[in-house]
């Protein structure tokens, strides 16, 4: 059934996605505060619109994909809450603190709609591609339909749990990501100094027990996985900036928790060093120039 889809946050992440439920012959009324972002979006299929209360206004599924909580919270409670149908799905996809998450959910319940977070995993290549991993927190009733409002731009989607319990999954994810592409990065570094072609270490490591998503799908050394940001210089794909605001997510998360977590704590203390070094912008693969010592080659932004 074609829907109108408002989609906010046009993104590294929300330009695949929402030319993805364009593909899918909805309407996608699409903005974001870039003009370029709304150029590409029109350029994708998307209708461009003025402002969010006018993406909004005839929506039966408004998405958002904005880089942090306060965006989040802004967005819902001054432009989406009130401007957009009641009986519009309310989609938050981008990663946030749990406490903002469920905060969101109470004044869009308060205010008679239907609110999940989505948090997704799988990078801007399945962002583009329509794979993605949805990780959802809603009523259970409702996830069948929140699973089909998802489906044009996902491989997968979970029901986590009740509101906040997506995000929850998410930073957990992150965390493992952040760890296994420092280890990643690390193992390279080494594999030079030893004398190890780092392709070839590619070869091996794909195939034995260090595999893992940041070695298959995101190889920061150039060559082996042509689509991986470490063969465009870091451009684009998961900024360290995102990569870090997860971290102390999960810190953050842990901190209240009381859970014990060393190697995320350590994570975030290098990307936290790195983001200072001024490579905040660059995908948070780019760590492995750190580690080499070679950024003097890496651009800042
Ligand atoms: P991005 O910075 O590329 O995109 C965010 C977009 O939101 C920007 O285009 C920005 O202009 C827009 N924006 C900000 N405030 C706005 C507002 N008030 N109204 C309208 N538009 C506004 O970030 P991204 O990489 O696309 O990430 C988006 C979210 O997805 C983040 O929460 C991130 O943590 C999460 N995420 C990213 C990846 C990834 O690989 N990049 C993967 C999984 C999850």
């Amino acid at each position: 059934m074609t829907q109108t889809v408002a989609f906010i946050g046009l993104g590294n992440m929300g330009g695949g996605m929402a030319a993805n439920q364009a593909k899918a012959g909805h309407v996608v009324m699409a903005f974001d505060l870039s003009k370029e972002a709304v150029e590409r979006a029109v350029a994708a299929g998307c209708q461009a619109a003025s402002s969010v209360a006018e993406a909004v206004k005839d929506a039966d599924v408004v998405i958002t994909m904005l880089p942090a909580g306060p965006h989040v919270l802004k967005v819902y409670s001054e432009q989406i809450i009130g401007a957009a149908p009641t009986g519009a799905l309310l989609l938050d996809c981008s990663t946030i603190d749990v406490e903002t998450c469920r905060k969101v959910a109470g004044l869009a319940a308060e205010a008679g709609y239907v609110f999940a977070d989505a948090p997704v995993s799988g990078g801007t290549m399945a962002a583009d591609a329509g794979t993605l991993a949805f990780m959802v927190g809603c009523d259970e009733p409702e996830f069948a339909r929140i699973e089909a409002a998802l489906e044009p731009m996902s491989r997968a989607t979970f029901r986590a749990g009740d509101h906040g319990a997506g995000q929850a999954a998410k930073i957990c994810n992150n965390m493992i990501l952040g760890i296994t592409m420092l280890g990643t990065c690390e193992a390279i570094a080494l594999a030079e100094k030893l004398g190890l072609d780092p392709v070839k270490m590619f070869d091996i490591v794909s195939k034995a027990s260090g595999q893992s998503w940041s070695v298959t799908t995101y190889y920061p050394w150039p060559g082996p996985v042509p689509t991986a940001p470490s063969n465009r210089n870091y451009d684009g794909g998961f900024a360290t900036a995102m990569m870090l605001k997860d971290l102390k997510l999960a810190q953050q998360a842990a901190a209240a928790a009381g859970a014990t977590t060393p190697l995320g704590a350590q994570t975030e203390a290098l990307y936290q060093m790195f983001d200072r070094l001024g490579f905040g912008g660059r995908d948070f693969s780019a760590i492995l120039q750190l580690l080499r010592g070679k950024l003097d080659d890496l651009p800042t932004d």
